[in-house]
């Protein structure tokens, strides 16, 4: 419930500030994807490789915040919906406190997707679309899920027995049946950098 006594301290350090200290812009990057598209996978290898450059990440998925902050939520509309309502707000704290935040959830719903959109500034947020199709997914299976979905043992499951609806307008589509890790992180770097939250890379020093 919306408490309209608690007054929003007056700050004197905000996000520009922390971004200017840090050199470089704070933001959302949306992963999703179905279960074992390779969205976790690739937020961790990103933010493997934004570290080595001395970039503030932090990645947000289903394992840090499903036992967590939302470990009293079910997998029904209503709860994934609080689900998301929930890494929404902890991901806007992050990008105020300045980290480019990686976030790897399946999340199937336009609509709880425009709302994640609609809560952020267009240049402080990026969706990603990791597309891989079910067939694929339930091959790889990484945690056994799909066998339980289709068993009947995991309800609601996204791909099996819950629709996923995909993106029309993603900042960035990354096909990981065709692509390989390291070209998903390397196009993610290069979206990054035109997008300018993070210095265009050379790979090559310039010539003296
Ligand atoms: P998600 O977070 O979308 O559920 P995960 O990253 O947990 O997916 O699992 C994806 C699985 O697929 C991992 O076991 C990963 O090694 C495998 N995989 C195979 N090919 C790729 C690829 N091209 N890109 C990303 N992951 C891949």
């Amino acid at each position: 419930m919306h408490n309209n006594h608690v007054i929003w301290h007056n700050v004197q350090i905000d996000r520009s500030d922390r971004n200017r200290l840090n050199a470089h812009r704070s933001g959302l990057i949306w992963l999703t994807g179905l279960s074992a598209s390779g969205k976790s996978t690739i937020a961790h290898e990103v933010e493997k490789r934004l570290f080595d450059r001395g970039i503030r990440t932090y990645v947000l998925d289903g394992d840090n915040v499903r036992h967590g902050i939302n470990s009293n939520l079910t997998f029904s509309r209503e709860d994934r919906k609080e689900n998301l309502r929930r890494i929404v707000e902890v991901s806007k704290l992050f990008v105020d406190a300045g980290i480019l935040v990686l976030a790897a959830f399946i999340s199937p719903y336009k609509e709880d997707r425009a709302y994640i959109r609609s809560r952020f500034a267009d240049d402080n947020f990026l969706e990603i679309y990791v597309k891989c199709a079910v067939e694929e997914c339930e091959q790889r299976d990484p945690k056994g899920q799909y066998k339980k979905a289709r068993a009947g043992i995991i309800k609601n499951y996204t791909g099996i027995s819950s629709p996923y609806e995909e993106p029309e307008n993603p900042h960035l589509l990354l096909d990981t049946e065709n692509l390989d890790l390291d070209s998903s992180v390397a196009n993610i770097l290069d979206l990054l950098e035109r997008h300018e939250f993070i210095e265009i890379q050379r790979d090559t020093p310039d010539e003296p």
